[in-house]
């Protein structure tokens, strides 16, 4: 089969080259560890300890509050130095459990594994959501919930989301390399729970040792195989990736298990592979620190909880102070306010960059370009939608499809006149999409 893909889209430079053959290192703490309750999407988890507590890795520290949320636990052993409000990558202040590191990492004693073939769906799922796990590509869904859809045997497609089409990001390139067996074992997980589903490696073709290393390592399962996408950005978001592998159309009101598909990121597949095969709940995960102002880019296995300006210091620091500090990838991630901030479930790399790009253009009129329209993978009228927002014209908003947004950036990236549309038309969207659910 040919390359796969979706109409529209960028080709920004890719940055990838600063850190990409650099192996994965794993990174021990020195400071304390800091654990938000709200790493996920849905109801905050409730604490289960206190200022004063022991705990060891592995300890679950706080419990889902709801179907949809998620537990989390520590990464490591240590005292409980209390509850506190502290920085979220996000720049915003949430509730966090603090613990002070005592260095040891002993470790909880795990429940023996069953063998996966003897495991119910109850039992695996159970696993899956006592582990913590939730979409670690960014999008924090809690995976148990993903993973439990109201008719599981119409699911035909688990898609392994390995596209990394952000730039600079190499934390799933590098995972796939180093942990191939892991993550075909989380795969496996999956099609356990669809019996009429084939798994899918969706990789871009300009991760070509990728593809090669993963069609010999699923030469010997007849459900998966690998398919290659054209290496384009935003060829990683869900519902243009699922478009691609599929040739079926998600919108904003429909889930991807209403056309069958279910897609899961590298990192998640891994962790459900830790957490099933091996009885693990998630302390820790692969981050990229890159960027043009990082002395030593590389690519850190870090406990979750750990402070972003560790990872800057094991990066070899900065070669000049920042202009700016990201949180995720440069096109969908967060612009950081202080790297004191912890690593939480959702955080893929963190950037660092000697100018601001964004905050140096000069905003000009529209020129009627239709570049926006090109690149939208949307297929939406992005010059119209960022009118109606600046005017506050909701209803108008929304009759233009703007809801449809996948929020890339790619219609602000093209723009000659520099217009922030994909800030405008986010805003807006978030705001009626608040609206509808209050309807
Ligand atoms: S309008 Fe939304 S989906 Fe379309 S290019 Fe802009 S940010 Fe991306
Ligand atoms: S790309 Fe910018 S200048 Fe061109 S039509 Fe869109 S908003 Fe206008």
């Amino acid at each position: 089969m040919g390359l796969l893909t979706f109409k529209g889209g960028i080709h920004p430079d890719d940055g990838k080259r600063f850190s990409k053959d650099q192996p994965i290192r794993r990174l021990l703490p020195e400071g304390e560890l800091v654990y938000p309750l709200s790493q996920h999407i849905g109801a905050p988890a409730n604490p289960l300890v206190k200022k004063g507590d022991r705990v060891l890795k592995g300890q679950m520290i706080a419990a889902a509050s709801g179907y949809v949320s998620a537990p989390v636990h520590a990464s490591v052993s240590g005292t409980v130095k209390g509850l506190e409000q502290r920085f979220s990558p996000s720049g915003t202040k949430t509730e966090c459990i603090v613990i002070e590191n005592d260095g040891s990492y002993e470790e909880i004693g795990y429940e023996t594994v069953k063998p996966l073939s003897e495991m119910t769906r109850g039992e695996i799922l159970d696993r899956i959501g006592e582990s913590g796990i939730v979409g670690m590509g960014g999008a924090g869904f809690p995976t148990r919930v993903k993973l439990s859809p109201k008719e599981p045997e119409k699911i035909d497609h688990i898609i392994a989301n390995c596209a990394e089409c952000e730039p600079y990001i190499t934390a799933d390139y590098r995972r796939m390399l180093e942990n191939t067996e892991e993550l075909i074992s989380g795969m496996r997980v999956v099609l356990s729970l669809f019996p009429n589903a084939k798994g899918i490696f969706a990789v871009e073709d300009n991760k070509k040792d990728c593809i090669e290393k993963l069609r010999s390592a699923v030469s010997d399962e007849p459900r998966m195989s690998v398919e290659r996408l054209v290496a384009k950005y935003p060829q990683g978001a869900e519902r243009q990736l699922i478009y691609a592998v599929t040739k079926r159309a998600v919108n904003s009101s429909m889930l991807p298990a209403d056309v069958g598909c279910i897609v899961d990121n590298v990192e998640t597949l891994i962790n459900i592979h830790y957490a099933v095969a091996e009885g693990r709940p998630l302390t820790e995960r692969v981050v990229t620190v890159s960027g043009d102002d990082i002395a030593a880019p590389g690519n850190f296995l870090v406990p979750l909880g750990i402070s972003h300006e560790e990872l800057i210091k094991a990066a070899g620091g900065f070669i000049v102070p920042p202009r700016k500090l990201i949180s995720g990838g440069p096109m969908m991630g967060f612009a950081m306010v202080t790297a004191d901030a912890p690593v939480t479930k959702t955080s893929s790399a963190l950037l660092a960059f000697k100018e601001d790009a964004v905050a140096k253009a000069q905003e000009t009129a529209c020129i009627n370009c239709a570049r926006c329209v090109e690149v939208c993978p949307s297929r939406i009228i992005p010059s119209r939608l960022a009118d109606l927002a600046l005017r506050h014209d909701e209803d108008g908003f929304v009759a233009m499809n703007g809801l449809e947004c996948v929020e890339c950036g790619s219609c602000s990236y093209v723009c000659p006149a520099k217009r922030p549309l994909k800030q405008a038309i986010g805003s807006m969207r978030r705001t009626a999409l608040a609206n509808k659910r209050k309807k």
